[in-house]
């Protein structure tokens, strides 16, 4: 490929006002304002209003707005109005190239919706299921193909899929794929079309990390920057629940009976977390539905469709889900995590209140996550008020305490301290741990007559940190042990003792 890409930020649109508030005044063709009356819209949102005219332009794009801003549109209704068509077993003219499997079947899904009235044609090529049908689409030709890195790649590979024809590469979610660690990928694909190409990036932040990667692939692009990076929308009530490790399991058992348990997504660190947690809330009888990377593409589409019918209400997800999937109607988000990076948590409240709805979220936070969630504060430059409604809600025996007076500018530990001071807090709630382990099988080995295992209580969900060594039981003992379990801990005997905690598992790649 021809070295062409460089300089960044010809024109900057920052600022809403005075941007067109028609669709008709965009520049778009009679068809393309059908398919958007067909899709419902009214009005063309801030990002689409900025980028449409520039595209139709033919210039090269960068733009970042804030998550559920209507940016698949943005990108999909110019470059479709302009593209021509493919010959028979010809194409793509026009690659779109985006992070996850559930981004790229929601960007089909405005695709096709545009496509229905300019006649093009869209393949979308993803993992998780079989390879024959894509070939086959890629074989009859295509207009359009919405891929994710890793399938392309693959199939560029085997030579079933050539970029040669693209005219138009659209980067969706860039920074996620950066942060995903699909760089290489994306430069090698980016490699295999036209240097003269039209390129639109479309991110929901411009961070220097994204710009320092990815100028080269971009040539003189307008820039597009409607909200601050911090910023989450205006529908969006937040409130932080200060807690301890340890009672974080039933305090959202509580949550969810007392505030509803539908169209809830609940976000955890960490894709075993999610199955653990699933594992609590069905035994508390809560329908739920784990979305994770380990799921396969029929398994996190089943979740979605699921749980959009409304046959399980609550979703339990990894920040695989934060961003771009539209699941319209979520009537509240959970962070049982403080999210380690603080753009995840826009992105994850972004999941609710969206397009103007009223959405409310709520972030569990221990000692040990104080500092993610100051760094959130200082992203948005705003404190998060403590839930007005945690009386009678299990905290726990050390919850985090919140400086009522802190503020967004208060300088925190640097990286070195804070290792420190979270691993402090870590051991120290390890301690408390093994010594509620220890009074309790100390407990279970003087079983008074009659007892009966009783409600759950905080103390009662803490999961041993390590296995025992050198522990043996008798099958007594070990029969003593069930009964004074838990209800609903009831069918665990078989399992491996000493599992890790479940807050203790990785979660998404980060840069
Ligand atoms: P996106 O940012 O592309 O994920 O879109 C977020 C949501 O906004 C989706 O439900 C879109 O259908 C919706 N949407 C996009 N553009 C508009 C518009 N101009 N008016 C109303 N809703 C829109």
């Amino acid at each position: 490929m021809a070295k062409r890409r460089s300089t960044i930020a010809s024109t900057t649109i920052t600022a809403e006002k005075d941007l067109p508030t028609r669709f008709e005044d965009l520049g778009l063709s009679n068809r393309a304002l059908a398919a958007v009356s067909d899709m419902g819209y009214e009005a063309p949102t801030p990002v689409q209003a900025a980028s449409i005219p520039a595209v139709l332009a033919g210039t090269d794009v960068m733009a970042a707005a804030q998550t559920g801003t209507g940016k698949t549109a943005a990108f999909l209704l110019p470059t479709l109005d302009r593209l021509g068509h493919a010959r028979h077993g010809q194409g793509p003219l026009m690659l779109v190239l985006t992070p996850t499997r559930e981004l790229a079947a929601q960007i089909e899904e405005v695709a096709n919706a545009i496509c229905a009235r300019t006649g093009h044609t869209a393949t979308v090529l993803v993992g998780g299921v079989s390879y024959e049908p894509q070939r086959a689409a890629l074989r009859k030709g295509c207009d359009l193909v919405v891929a994710t890195p890793g399938r392309l790649i693959d199939l560029i590979n085997s030579g079933d899929c050539n970029l040669s024809q693209v005219e138009t590469l659209v980067l969706d979610e860039a920074d996620r794929m950066l942060d995903m660690g699909f760089l290489p990928d994306m430069r090698r694909i980016v490699s295999k079309t036209p240097s003269s190409r039209q390129t639109l990036l479309f991110s929901a932040t411009l961070s220097d990390d994204v710009l320092d990667n990815t100028k080269s692939l971009v040539n003189n692009p307008v820039r597009i920057e409607i909200a601050h990076k911090g910023t989450a929308a205006e529908t969006i009530d937040q409130y932080v629940l200060p807690i301890s490790h340890e009672a974080k399991n039933d305090a959202l058992i509580e949550i969810l009976h007392r505030e509803g348990a539908e169209r809830v997504i609940v976000f955890v660190r960490g894709k075993h977390r999610a199955d653990a947690v699933c594992r609590r809330l069905r035994k508390a009888g809560i329908e739920c539905a784990p979305i994770h990377g380990n799921r396969n593409q029929n398994q996190r589409a089943s979740a979605l469709r699921r749980f959009a019918d409304g046959e399980v209400g609550v979703l339990v997800a990894t920040d695989i889900l934060a961003r771009g999937i539209d699941i319209p109607n979520v009537s509240y988000v959970v962070n049982l995590d403080v999210p380690s990076d603080a753009e995840d948590y826009i992105h994850r409240i972004g999941r609710t209140g969206r397009a103007g709805e009223y959405g409310w979220a709520l972030t569990f936070a221990t000692p040990e996550e104080e500092f993610d969630l100051r760094d959130i504060e200082r992203l948005m430059g705003k404190n998060i008020p403590v839930y007005p409604r945690a009386q009678g809600i299990p905290l726990g025996e050390k919850p985090l305490v919140l400086d009522p007076n802190r503020t967004p500018a208060d300088r925190l530990p640097g990286k070195k301290e804070r290792k420190k001071l979270v691993d402090e807090r870590r051991e120290e709630r390890m301690a408390r741990t093994a010594e509620i382990v220890a009074s309790r099988s100390q407990r279970r080995a003087q079983p008074q007559r009659g007892a009966k295992p009783g409600r759950p209580t905080a103390e009662s969900t803490i999961p041993p940190e390590k296995p025992k060594a050198g522990r043996r039981h008798s099958k007594a003992a070990s029969r003593q042990r069930t009964q004074a379990k838990r209800p609903e801990a009831a069918g665990r005997a078989g399992r491996p003792q000493g599992r890790r905690h479940p807050g203790d598992h990785g979660g998404m790649p980060r840069r």
